[in-house]
């Protein structure tokens, strides 16, 4: 197996799609220009947008190595790959290099990569390498005459479709259990963040994967649709917002009927009630909707706090989100926590939607448009939503949240519950009662009790209603990578 190589540069990278094992240019003769949205350079005028060529190419690779060697592997076998590409990773620096390459291009700042970021897409290759010789099959007795058998067996060639926001931790999200269980995975990175996962690429090789188990396609929407509507790709797995999972399931159906997992928005709510630690309540709620400047599926976007308490805890909660603006700057220095929006389309949209929502609540932080270089936005907080606002109602994927105070525990549930959202929500509370009352009652597929826009690999993450289909993380991801085949023995 090859040795690994160092991380290439942003230069290195450009003009490449990873296919069957190697760098290669793209058969379309297309590229994009990808910009950093510290101070809006270019970064690469040459990412390449692949196209059905490439797409062809990466999926003949990938069934090769799905019916050739990639179906060879024991399961140990396969959990051993997993295990040693998280020690290559751990090796010199070289996760922290993967994903600095993409905090230029999102704005994330590099100083969540020893805290927070590195940890956690170690712990998934990890979490993973310890199933793959775990997942068991069912046998039924023959007391009918019949001995029945259950197979959990791959689904073939499957592909992810990411968002820009924390690149390689949502591809390994997707790949650690895909490969797990014996699929093939091709990655199509966000359009903004193709970076480090393309620079992750040439790993898999070197951990032991054969090739065209793991590729790299680059490129926007159009390339994302082209794999979306392939007829030999048996799933897609994608993060990303309502309005391109939708589509991606239509494309979906229109095709072959491919497997979709769908990972999408949110507009979560944390309710503070009188009892709660307000202390621990505002750190979540703070950084839950400051950590990657609130570009995150689970940021807590509207805050209900019970009106006992709302006067206190409104005016501590401006005061926090006041003093962040000193933690925002360049994502590169380690001192900065607040990075830029990831490009000039999301700081137009989310400053469209900061003018909008002063004639609809009342704006109490922020809120003033950053002329200078970069997509910078101030946290900013907005009060008293009028009823319908798009700020309280719409997704705003930046710094941006809304508070509105409630009497009980009814009202709460109804203002919480009114959306088409169901990601994550938070209750803060020290009623063990109350607290396990509201988790059964809100509409979320997480419910954090005294936390909030948390995950954690060993239990299943996903949203309800419009926030997604199926679930990651944990034993269910691995479910959603494998279909039961049942043998009938007479
Ligand atoms: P997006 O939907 O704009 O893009 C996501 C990906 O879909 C990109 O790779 C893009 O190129 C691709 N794409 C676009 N059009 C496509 C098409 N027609 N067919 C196939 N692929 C297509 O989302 P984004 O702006 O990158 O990310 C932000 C959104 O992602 C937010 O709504 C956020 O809440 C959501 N998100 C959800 C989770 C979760 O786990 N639930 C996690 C992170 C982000």
């Amino acid at each position: 197996m090859p040795s690994p190589q160092p991380i290439p540069s942003p230069a290195e990278l450009q003009d490449k799609l990873y296919i069957n094992g190697e760098y290669v240019k793209g058969k379309s003769g297309e590229w994009y220009t990808l910009y950093n949205p510290n101070d809006d350079q270019v970064i690469s005028d040459k990412i390449p947008i692949a196209g059905e060529a490439d797409v062809d190419d990466a999926v003949n690779a990938a069934q090769d190595a799905f019916y050739g060697p990639w179906s060879k592997f024991t399961s140990a076998q396969r959990g051993a790959c997993l295990r040693k590409l998280a020690d290559i990773l751990n090796e010199d620096e070289r996760l922290e290099k993967i994903l600095t390459l993409d905090a230029l291009s999102t704005g994330n700042p590099i100083s969540i990569i020893p805290t927070r970021e590195k940890n956690y897409i170690i712990g998934q290759l990890n979490y993973y390498a310890g199933w793959t010789d775990k997942m068991r099959g069912d046998y039924f007795p023959a007391d009918d005459g019949f001995v029945k058998l259950v197979r959990h067996e791959p689904l073939g060639v499957c592909a992810g479709i990411n968002p820009f926001n924390a690149p390689v931790a949502t591809l390994i999200m997707k790949t650690a259990p895909c490969l797990a269980t014996g699929n093939v995975m091709i990655l199509k990175p966000s359009e903004n963040s193709p970076l480090g996962s393309l620079a992750i690429a040439a790993l898999f090789e070197a951990a032991g994967f054969p090739n065209g188990v793991f590729q790299v396609l680059t490129g926007a929407g159009h390339t994302g649709a082209i794999l979306a509507e392939h007829m030999r790709i048996r799933k897609i797995s994608f993060t990303g917002s309502v309005a391109t999972g939708k589509k991606i399931q239509i494309a979906a159906a229109k095709s072959n009927l491919k497997r979709v997992t769908l990972e999408l928005g949110g507009k979560s709510p944390a309710l503070v009630f009188e009892d709660a630690d307000l202390d621990n309540a505002l750190t979540w709620t703070v950084n839950a909707i400051l950590a990657r400047s609130g570009q995150v599926c689970v940021a807590a976007s509207r805050i209900y706090v019970q009106k006992s308490v709302a006067e206190d805890f409104i005016e501590r909660y401006k005061q926090r989100m006041k003093e962040a603006v000193a933690k925002m700057g360049n994502p590169l220095e380690e001192s900065t926590l607040i990075g830029p929006l990831v490009n000039k389309a999301a700081f137009e949209r989310v400053n469209g939607m900061i003018e909008r929502g002063r004639l609809e609540a009342e704006l109490v932080v922020g809120g003033v448009r950053q002329s200078e270089r970069g997509c910078f936005v101030e946290p900013t907080v907005f009060l008293n939503p009028k009823e319908g606002a798009e700020i309280y109602k719409n997704e705003i994927f930046g710094p941006v949240s809304v508070i509105k105070t409630f009497e009980n525990e009814e009202e709460v549930l109804a203002l919480a519950n009114d959306t088409e959202f169901g990601l994550m929500s938070g209750v803060f509370t020290k009623d063990l009662n109350r607290a396990l009352r509201m988790s059964a009652l809100l509409e979320s597929g997480v419910v954090g009790v005294n936390c909030v826009s948390s995950m954690n690999v060993q239990v299943p993450f996903g949203g309800k209603k419009a926030s997604g289909i199926g679930r990651e993380f944990g034993e269910y991801a691995l479910r959603s990578f494998t279909e039961p085949k049942t043998i009938l023995i007479k």
